[in-house]
């Protein structure tokens, strides 16, 4: 237990309801069933037999069926839990979901927003998350007491290459505690790579470098380096201390802001010290503090200003792979 900080992955679904041209998760799961869930009684059944109280769900989207969802956080409630996991715009302020997700220990959800621009998101197929209110979502879940980590990919073809910083400065302003920021990558077998194929766009198949942080394809509106030095400039921008500073400050009361700062500063900003506990083989003794960092959360929840990261060092390989308005707040509805 002492090798891992996270010992209690979990998966009780596979896949998603979901068909964003961009994403591996179908030509992943082949010819099968794309999406099902396991039976709520089996799940909980084996979320009863994990030891301690802190969970992950691996699972690409938990919230994909809302009846499934529903059910499995009733039935988790009183097994005082505190776990993560990620989930859509959508399902964020759909019925009462959340609500129940919380109930029984959510505390930090990751969301893939992929970008501000509806028009990008319309041309990829992820039309479930266009028509909401980015900034009432995460609203929602800070209120709730439930920390972001966001997902936002550069590379669409709207992008110019004033998407990083306008990006990062509108993440930043919205209290969002940690950001993964991708460049979109054509994986084999989607849609979107189909259709860069046909355009004669794609310019390596060199695998080593399908990782989100290369530029494989010719992006429509700048050249590939401006895209891989956008990405890295908003990842330095953004867990920059003023960065970090900016984006704690908008959390109300001391503890909100400690809260905030500690989790991302553990997130991004502790790399040498992680490495020290992981080759000491004790990560398992910073349970206990990623634990009350999460248990923070529902006293005195926060409102922000306005949903696996490969590079955390603690997650596990496959981990990675989501009141009234502030006045600072801006209104993205995509
Ligand atoms: S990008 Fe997210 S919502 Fe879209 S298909 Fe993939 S996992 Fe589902």
């Amino acid at each position: 237990m002492n090798a891992y900080l996270v010992p209690n992955t979990i998966v009780v679904s596979r896949g998603c309801p979901h068909r964003c041209d961009f994403c591996y998760q179908e030509s992943f799961f082949g010819t099968g069933r794309s999406f099902y869930t396991a039976r709520v009684d089996r799940a909980l059944a084996e979320i009863t037999e994990l030891p301690g109280r802190h969970l992950y769900f691996l699972d690409d989207h938990l919230f994909g069926s809302p009846e499934f969802a529903d059910a499995l956080f009733i039935g988790m409630k009183g097994m005082d839990r505190l776990w993560q996991a990620a989930g859509t715009v959508r399902t964020v302020l759909r019925g009462h979901t959340l609500e129940h997700a919380v109930a029984c220990g959510l505390r930090s959800l990751f969301i893939g927003f992929e970008t501000l621009s509806a028009e990008a998101l319309g041309s990829q197929g992820k039309r479930h998350n266009l028509g909401h209110d980015y900034a009432e979502a995460i609203r929602k879940l800070h209120d709730l007491g439930v920390m972001i980590n966001g997902s936002f990919v550069f590379g669409f073809d709207q992008d110019d290459p004033s998407v990083f910083e306008r990006t990062v400065d509108w993440a930043l302003r919205q209290g969002i505690e940690t950001a993964t920021f991708h460049i979109l990558t054509p994986y084999p077998g989607t849609r979107m790579t189909a259709r860069l194929n046909a355009e004669g766009r794609i310019l390596t198949r060199d695998w080593t470098k399908y990782n989100t942080r290369h530029a494989v394809f010719q992006p429509a509106q700048m050249s590939p380096e401006q895209l891989e030095r956008g990405y890295r400039q908003a990842y330095r921008q953004y867990y920059s201390w003023p960065g970090v500073i900016r984006s704690a400050a908008t959390k109300p009361g001391l503890a909100g802001k400690i809260r905030h700062a500690a989790y991302t500063c553990g997130w991004k900003k502790s790399e040498t010290i992680w490495k020290w506990i992981i080759r000491s083989g004790a990560l398992g003794l910073a349970r206990p503090t990623l634990e009350a960092v999460l248990a923070l959360g529902n006293r005195g929840a926060t409102h922000g200003q306005a949903a696996g990261d490969q590079s955390a060092p603690w997650l596990l390989p496959g981990q990675a792979h989501v009141p009234e308005r502030s006045r600072h707040s801006q209104r993205v509805v995509v």
